[in-house]
């Protein structure tokens, strides 16, 4: 683990000295404007090489945005180089100078690029408005090359916050306050960090002695601030208590409105020592949404972080489905927002549900890729559906076969520690190996089939086997027509469906459309047909053959609560 070292009592000294050595990035950041809008002023100094000539990366292309570039302004040089070109094409910028230059100094302004309406996707770029400013490393801060080769990537920064109004909140990955020393560091921690300033409120919790920052600002609409403070902070006690780290000495929460009409999106990054978020600000958003995407994404610190998977997409049956179970247990079993074994049970029927009607049910874990998993709503939610049922059939063997006495939970540990003390990442051979140790038949078969193959499981007999009641059939999501290829035209309709029975018939241009994919919400279509338009509401519902287990006394203890 990196140390952070946030400088408070001797910042006076520590400014005075100002000194810079071959090994540390020297920034002051200052507000600044140009044509009066409001802007931020970097000024980097450090030790080149002695070459005559120092690369500073600085991404234009970067997290599915182009020409960052554009955000830099007046880039000029302040001592110790002669001239600065611009490398669009290669992601950095060229100072040329004299291989006897002791000290450089360059500067330049950092502007917003984006207007209107802040939404999820812009809030990616830089924000940078009256109020406050939420930009993310690699658009903020240029990195000398020399400096990170010389250093074997592991050097130090320095950031310097000067001339910001008292009352400007000032938070980022490392910590806040005027004046920060970072590192030692590597380019990829370093650049892959948040750093917020201005309204936002800042709410401090220590866990086990280690600080949690949550950073927010704006007015949200649906809950309060110490709402979404308790639910982290009890989410982190949970989950660094269960899988026993407490290791990580300040971690960051930030969280900024963005603005959608309908429905609620939330979007995280997970970052060095952080978590950023964006959720769109208005009545639809639930705090028991909100509940669950903490819970899933900061337990990826250790299912995807931690544990480190072989071939990215190959195991997200595990990073992303096993991530989905713990994600239900740990919410349940600690009670985080009072929710308890009942929503544990409902979740987990939920994903059953989903995986059994999911269209690519089958398909084998081979075509979880890239390419499937970016471009399609179905594959990309497959690996949480399967994954997280394979992890409940799992843990259930494993209680069983142990009578009790072990569970998923001792699986998971021993495959962090063997991550943490040997470095090994998970692939399927580590995977069945490990496990098998857990069991007493061998798992490979049953991982062969359901996994690789996708098979699908035979939940009746399973739950049968393991002694779990369940009901045998149950509402599911049925949309109950399908689309043209563009969206835009009614292809299908099923005779037997809600969509038949509400009036959507074949060939129906659909001109206006809200629904999820929930049976409890109704769907709510506008098709044009013949020049007339019809408003035509129904619930997207079917019934299937599909086990839901009871939220049973008898149920639970089996499932170990
Ligand atoms: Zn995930």
């Amino acid at each position: 683990m990196k140390k952070i070292l946030v400088l408070l009592a001797i910042t006076a000294l520590f400014l005075s000295c100002n000194s810079t050595t071959t090994d540390t990035l020297n920034f002051v950041i200052k507000p600044s404007e140009i044509n009066e809008k409001p802007a931020l002023e970097v000024t980097l100094s450090f030790v080149p090489s002695d070459s005559t000539a120092t690369v500073l990366l600085f991404q234009d292309q970067g997290w599915g945005q182009e020409n960052l570039h554009n955000l830099v302004h007046n880039l000029r040089i302040e001592e110790g180089a002669n001239e600065i070109i611009q490398k669009k094409e290669k992601d950095h910028y060229v100072i040329k100078h004299e291989a006897s230059s002791e000290k450089i100094t360059i500067s330049y302004t950092l502007l917003q690029d984006t207007e209107g309406k802040l939404n999820t996707e812009k809030a990616i770029r830089p924000i940078i408005n009256e109020d406050y400013f939420h930009i993310y490393s690699h658009n903020f801060f240029m990195l000398p090359k020399s400096v990170i080769d010389q250093t074997g990537d592991s050097f130090n920064v320095v950031i310097e916050w000067q001339e910001f109004p008292e009352s400007y909140a000032l938070q980022n990955s490392f910590g806040g306050g005027i004046a920060q020393q970072i590192g030692p560091i590597s380019e990829a921690e370093f650049h892959s960090a948040v750093f917020v300033g201005g309204d936002f409120r800042i709410y401090e919790k220590t866990i086990e002695g280690n600080k949690v920052v949550f950073a927010t600002r704006g007015e949200w609409e649906a809950f309060n601030d110490n709402d979404i403070v308790n639910v982290l902070e009890s989410t982190l006690k949970a989950q660094r208590d269960f899988w026993e780290d407490h290791s990580q000495e300040y971690y960051l929460v930030s969280m900024i409105p963005t603005i959608q009409e309908q429905g609620y999106s939330f979007h995280g990054t997970g970052l060095t020592n952080s978590f950023s978020t964006t959720v769109s600000n208005n009545e639809f958003v639930e705090i028991e949404g909100l509940v669950y995407l903490f819970n899933h994404e900061l337990q990826h610190n250790w299912t995807g972080k931690v544990i480190e998977n072989a071939n990215e997409e190959e195991q997200y049956w595990f990073s992303e489905g096993f991530t989905e179970y713990y994600t239900f247990r740990n919410i349940a079993a600690n009670g985080i927002y009072e929710l308890d074994e009942a929503y544990f049970v409902e979740k987990l029927n939920e994903n059953v549900k989903n995986l059994v009607s999911s269209p690519v049910l089958a398909a084998p874990n081979s075509e979880i890729n890239y390419e499937n998993f970016w471009s399609s709503y179905d594959y990309s939610k497959l690996p949480y559906f399967r994954g997280s049922v394979f992890a409940f059939i799992l843990d259930m063997k494993i209680r069983q076969e142990s009578n009790g006495e072990k569970s998923l939970d001792d699986l998971m540990l021993r495959i962090k520690e063997d991550a943490v003390s040997k470095g090994i990442k998970l692939d399927h051979d580590y995977f069945l190996e490990t496990t098998n140790e857990f069991l007493s038949n061998d798992i490979t078969p049953f991982f062969e089939t359901h996994i690789v193959e996708g098979k699908p499981f035979d939940l009746e007999s399973i739950y049968s086997e393991f002694g779990l009641e369940y009901n045998a059939s149950s509402e599911v999501f049925d949309l109950g027509f399908s689309f043209d290829d563009d969206r835009k035209f009614v292809a299908a309709v099923d005779e037997g469906s809600q969509a038949f029975d509400a009036g959507i018939r074949e060939g129906d241009k659909v001109v206006k459309l809200s629904y999820m994919r929930d049976h409890r919400k109704e769907a709510e279509f506008t098709v044009l047909r013949d020049g007339k338009e019809m408003n035509i509401k129904y619930f997207p519902v079917n019934q299937a053959n599909i086990p839901q287990l009871l939220p049973f006394e008898s149920n639970l203890q089996k499932l170990g609560f």
